[in-house]
């Protein structure tokens, strides 16, 4: 221990470094890019910081927080806090280029008690997805080539933040989806689809549908 800090006093690392947590790069003892890494690192891990709005639609109480239901015609105020907190999500679930969300395309934030968002859906109006299968012979995921029409909405993105995972924040996320994306009814869980999901994502997908795993583009 001694002889560690002894070798360490007074060196300076050059070149930057990689987090191994949020994965950004930065200069360590360059205050700026330390400050910056900070802001990122803190976002990505706990949640963007969020004060809450004078007219907020909250579809959800939870333990954990509220949720929050945006739409694309919503105010510019409340669609700058949506970008933020998609450019994180594209940034955690390795998107590069994608379309954020659709005109017709619904956002759901959770905002935890201690004013984070810790959770985020974009939900999509779709008439269309396809069966997921596995093929027998190479064990790989395959799509059905007819299309299932009864489908009634499709899950772009489901992102929780890394400190949160694991607690059903998701879950509750796709609950106020089911119960609030179409006016007056409640979709079932078997009529979701999902974009493309990551490993992750669709074993969850396949837990909450308790049911096939319907997938769309
Ligand atoms: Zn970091």
């Amino acid at each position: 221990m001694s002889k560690q800090l002894y070798l360490d006093f007074g060196q300076k690392s050059f070149g930057p470094m990689k987090c191994k947590s949020c994965g950004m790069l930065y200069t360590k003892g360059e205050l700026e890019d330390e400050e910056l890494h900070k802001k990122f690192h803190n976002k990505l891990i706990d949640g963007v910081q969020f004060s809450g709005w004078k007219n907020e639609r909250v579809v959800g109480w939870f333990d954990e927080g509220r949720v929050v239901m945006v739409t694309p015609s919503d105010s510019k105020q409340h669609l700058k806090k949506v970008d933020e907190v998609l450019g994180l999500v594209h940034y955690d679930l390795g998107i590069e280029q994608d379309v954020k969300y659709g005109d017709l395309s619904k956002i759901f934030l959770f905002i935890s008690s201690h004013k984070k968002v810790i959770g985020c859906v974009v939900a999509d109006h779709i008439d269309k997805a396809y069966r997921a299968m596995t093929d027998p012979s190479s064990g790989l995921t395959c799509c059905s080539t007819e299309p299932y029409t009864s489908v009634k909405v499709g899950i772009r993105k489901l992102w929780v933040s890394k400190s949160c995972r694991r607690k059903g924040i998701a879950t509750k996320l796709l609950d106020c989806v089911r119960s609030n994306f179409a006016f007056g009814t409640v979709i079932a869980r078997n009529l979701i689809a999902f974009s493309d999901p990551t490993v992750e994502g669709r074993e969850f997908a396949k837990s909450y549908t308790k049911d096939q795993l319907l997938i769309y583009q």
